[in-house]
């Protein structure tokens, strides 16, 4: 399955699979309805299909990244 040029499913840029940035916090949450946080991770909604899930994140810098579906 090529899915190279597919919207990111966590940052809802296009670009390679492999080389998803994360997100900034403003970005995450104009994304994301946040449910809570746990350790290292986060639990979210993803606003565009209601789909909900994780994303872990780094504290400094604040990145969020890898939306994983529950
Ligand atoms: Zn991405």
């Amino acid at each position: 399955m090529d899915n190279e040029s597919l919207e990111c499913g966590t940052c809802g840029l296009i670009h390679e699979a492999r080389k998803c940035p994360g997100m900034d916090t403003d970005r995450m949450r104009a994304r994301f309805d946040v449910l809570g946080f746990g350790g290292g991770c986060v639990v979210v909604v993803r606003k565009s299909d209601g789909a909900k899930g994780s994303l872990d994140f780094d504290n400094s810098p604040r990145v969020y990244r890898d939306f994983m579906r529950a």
